[in-house]
């Protein structure tokens, strides 16, 4: 093992979760499988082609950059790609070759792209993002018109292929009624462009938590990002579905496993500090191991003296601070522990299991921003 630490990525997992959620989301919808954020830090390379055998063919991206990587490794001719963010206009050329469909959420680049479909001589197929309420991207309502101009003087350029919105906090209830008006502007906005005679081939608003929540978000098309990775947007999310399904299981599997070794092990006396500086005092006789995983591989340093890893199948804590590429942890109760043992930072080590939200605290945000900032350089292998 060159690097000290590897993931896995479970494919099993990966077509339960994805049975499940197209069991919640009905036949019809499409299901756009969200791979942005180096596919929440599974692997965009890995993901993709085990999505694409699990039957995905559409993909949603955040940049051109990850739109490049994901045409490099789709296998299936029928696997579509979409930019749901930011694109510069020399890369829109390219997307309008590649048949890659775009945001565009600004009048400039949507003129821009009807030029360049023209002088490329292949449509543009872009996606009208609506400013609904989150205050993020999206043409605001005084932009319409000129939308609406360009795209009906261009129908040989522009294919209106999809209006979309993102609702900003779908996964909590406390965000229900900021919801609720972004979901009738959305409907107000779509009957205006209808009007117009202006109709996408794909009305789509719902990622994860809104298809799961609001069953009319799902409308044409579902942006499916941290479901299929088998984590819920919020406890709440869960909570909410094991009510209304009346179970008490979780019908999710989380597909990453991360792995690491020990790399050393030692006594330490009573009265002795660990690693840098002073925040930990040994108030035993202990003993301890170090794991060459630290904050550059992921491990939050706000994890210091209180994540948890398993060894032997147990759960042991870190003690001292989180170094850049090596923690500590108290293994006074392992017996026989030896160098290169096996250490389990996120999945099953015998009956137990460390989810990533219990290497972590416990915020609702906290799977989304944890997984995606596991280093790329990291190995993934798929599993069964
Ligand atoms: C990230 C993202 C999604 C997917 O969100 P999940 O909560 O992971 O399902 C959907 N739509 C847009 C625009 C996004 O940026």
């Amino acid at each position: 093992m060159l690097a000290t630490s590897k993931i896995e990525i479970s494919q099993q997992a990966l077509a339960k979760n994805l049975a499940f959620i197209r069991a919640q989301i009905g036949e019809q919808p499409r299901l756009s499988s969200v791979v942005k954020g180096n596919a929440y830090g599974h692997g965009l390379e890995v993901f993709v082609p085990m999505a694409e055998a699990c039957g995905i063919r559409h993909f949603s991206v955040f940049d051109a950059a990850e739109a490049y990587r994901v045409q490099q490794v789709i296998q299936h001719p029928d696997t579509e790609i979409m930019i749901m963010g930011m694109i510069e206009d020399e890369h829109v050329d390219w997307a309008i070759e590649s048949g890659i469909s775009f945001y565009t959420f600004e009048l400039e680049r949507l003129a821009y792209a009807a030029k360049a479909a023209q002088r490329i001589k292949k449509r543009a197929r872009v996606h009208i993002e609506i400013e609904t309420g989150m205050n993020r991207i999206g043409y605001e309502a005084h932009e319409l018109p000129a939308v609406a101009a360009l795209l009906s003087s261009h129908p040989e350029h522009l294919h209106f292929e999809g209006l979309s919105t993102h609702f900003a906090g779908a996964e909590s209830i406390a965000n229900y009624v900021r919801v609720t008006q972004q979901r009738k502007l959305y409907k107000k906005i779509s009957k205006w462009f209808s009007a117009q005679h202006l109709q996408p081939q794909f009305y789509h608003t719902a990622c994860s938590a809104a298809a799961m929540r609001y069953p009319p978000t799902r409308m044409d098309m579902v942006r499916i990002g941290i479901l299929q990775y088998g984590f819920w947007p919020s406890r709440e999310t869960l909570i909410e579905f094991n009510a209304k399904a009346n179970r008490q299981d979780n019908p999710l599997e989380r597909l990453i496993t991360w792995k690491s070794q020990v790399m050393d092990v030692k006594t330490v006396r009573t009265g002795e500090y660990v690693g840098y500086g002073t925040s930990y005092l040994a108030s035993d006789t202990m003993k301890i191991a170090t794991i060459p995983i630290g904050y550059a591989h992921g491990f939050s340093r706000a994890l210091s003296n209180a994540g948890r890893v398993l060894i032997r199948g147990k759960r042991v804590g870190v003690i001292g601070m989180v170094n850049m590429n090596a923690i500590t942890v108290d293994a006074s109760q392992l017996e026989n522990l030896e160098r290169g043992d096996e250490v389990v930072i996120i999945g099953y080590q015998g009956d137990l299991e460390l989810s990533v939200s219990s290497f972590g605290e416990f915020s609702n945000q906290v799977n989304y921003e944890l997984l995606t900032r596991l280093p790329m350089d990291i190995p993934r292998h798929v599993v069964d």
